[in-house]
């Protein structure tokens, strides 16, 4: 990296941040711009399900505070979305009309919330991304008895133990036949439902919804399952779609997110994308993927860091997420094999008590996904397991008596 090279990061989110802790670590003195689309300086998004929307004083958490980024020479772009990339003329758009020019360009621009077109502007229905969205969710929430919730993914999940933590009655309704069927094993799928269950919350899985009713500027109602069912607040937690508009409108690959090398370089070489927005290549999955994760965009904002500064090595990170739910603590490293996969078996470790588990799922003998539930020393070790490559014999594994830091020795 020459010290007069300019980079423009767009985004604004986790990777964003990670970027310029990278640079401003590597210190080789580049002229850094950060674009962010929000107001604020980048802030931390988990807790806007969790804690934020618990607490009423809670400020969203910055990763930095503001001196920081001028201490560390770079230009903040605050609630001045970038509009437009000319890479010809390697320069980026702002909407204010202001025009930055790059060497190098980092697009990091997340996803957003999959919204319902019909449900768009009524005044008791709620999306869930930025800081903004949850602090208007924080106050529709103390102004509701009855909160619905669809889609039973993690953030609707999420928001429905909170909400059912503040003592209303709360209704999920997933369409699919499980819980988080993206993204974990049918057995975890199970144990969720019925936690939740058993906590009071109103969840129907495989729920079909039809017909919406207004009155006025509100959601008076939704038919499910050919009953209408009255609505108070709705939050809807259907998925997020990535941000890669900007990228397409430059030419630059993309496929259900911005296409990008091992590298974090996308179809030209100069521009960069990390974070939720990527499609990236994944080693051990030995596939494409996109992930929506805190780990990944650190991660991925690493590796980008080590391209930018002249010390590219591929990406190679062991992916793990969690998710707080009520009295559920979930943490998952790696990545849960697909439904049906030939040689695949899971064994059960009894977890530090009896709220506690994992489940270690594996591929012909080799570990390849550890899933636990209020288990954080167990999570903590899978991931050095898999990062290690290795693959304590299940036998051994599913004994709580024998840690599984021994299988690391
Ligand atoms: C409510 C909630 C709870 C979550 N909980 C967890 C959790 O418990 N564990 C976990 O691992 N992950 C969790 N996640 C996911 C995690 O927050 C994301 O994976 C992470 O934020 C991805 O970082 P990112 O930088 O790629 O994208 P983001 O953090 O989404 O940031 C993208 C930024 O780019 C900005 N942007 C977009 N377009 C432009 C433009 N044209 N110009 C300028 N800026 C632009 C957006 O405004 C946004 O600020 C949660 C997400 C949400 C919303």
């Amino acid at each position: 990296m020459s010290s007069s090279q300019d980079i423009v990061i767009i985004g604004g989110g986790h990777a964003a941040a990670q970027l310029c802790a990278g640079l401003a670590e590597a210190g080789q003195g580049a002229r850094v711009h950060l674009v962010c689309e929000e107001a604020s300086i980048p802030y931390h998004r988990p807790p806007l399900s969790k804690t934020f929307l618990r607490s009423p004083e809670e400020a969203p958490q910055l990763h930095r505070a503001e001196a920081w980024y001028a201490e560390a020479g770079i230009t903040l772009h605050l609630g001045d979305p970038a509009s437009a990339i000319d890479r010809a003329a390697r320069t980026v758009t702002l909407r204010s009309g202001a025009v930055l020019g790059w060497e190098r360009l980092v697009l990091a621009t997340g996803t957003r919330a999959r919204r319902l077109p019909a449900l768009v502007g009524l005044s008791n229905v709620a999306l869930l991304r930025a800081a903004d969205e949850a602090a208007q969710l924080r106050s529709m929430l103390s102004a509701a008895q009855q909160v619905t919730v669809l889609g039973g993914g993690f953030i609707g999940l999420e928001v429905a133990a909170t909400a059912l933590g503040l003592g209303k009655h709360v209704t999920v309704l997933e369409s699919a036949p499980r819980l988080l069927s993206r993204a974990v094993s049918p057995a975890l799928s199970e144990h969720v439902l019925a936690t939740h269950r058993a906590a009071g919350m109103d969840i129907r899985v495989g729920a079909k919804t039809g017909a919406w009713r207004t009155e006025g500027q509100r959601l008076a109602a939704i038919e499910v399952d050919g009953q209408a069912l009255p609505v108070d607040l709705l939050m809807v937690g259907i998925g997020a779609v990535p941000e890669t508009a900007l990228a397409e409108a430059a030419g630059l690959e993309c496929a259900d997110g911005i296409v990008v090398d091992a590298y974090m370089q996308t179809s030209d070489e100069a521009v960069l994308a990390v974070g939720d927005c990527t499609r990236f290549p994944d080693r051990r999955a030995g596939q494409a993927l996109r992930l929506e994760s805190v780990q990944n965009a650190n991660d991925q904002a690493r590796t980008a860091v080590a391209t930018l500064t002249g010390a590219a090595r591929p990406h190679d990170a062991v992916p793990w997420f969690w998710s707080d739910q009520g009295s559920l603590r979930l943490q998952m490293a790696g990545l849960v094999p697909a439904e049906g996969t030939p040689g695949a078996n899971t064994v059960r470790r009894p977890g530090p008590n009896a709220a506690g588990f994992s489940l270690l799922h594996y591929v012909n003998g080799m570990l390849r996904c550890v899933e636990s539930v209020n288990a954080p020393v167990d999570h903590m070790m899978s991931r050095k397991l898999l990062e290690a490559g290795r693959s304590p014999d299940p036998a051994v594994a599913a004994d709580p008596a024998v840690p599984l830091k021994t299988h690391l020795a």
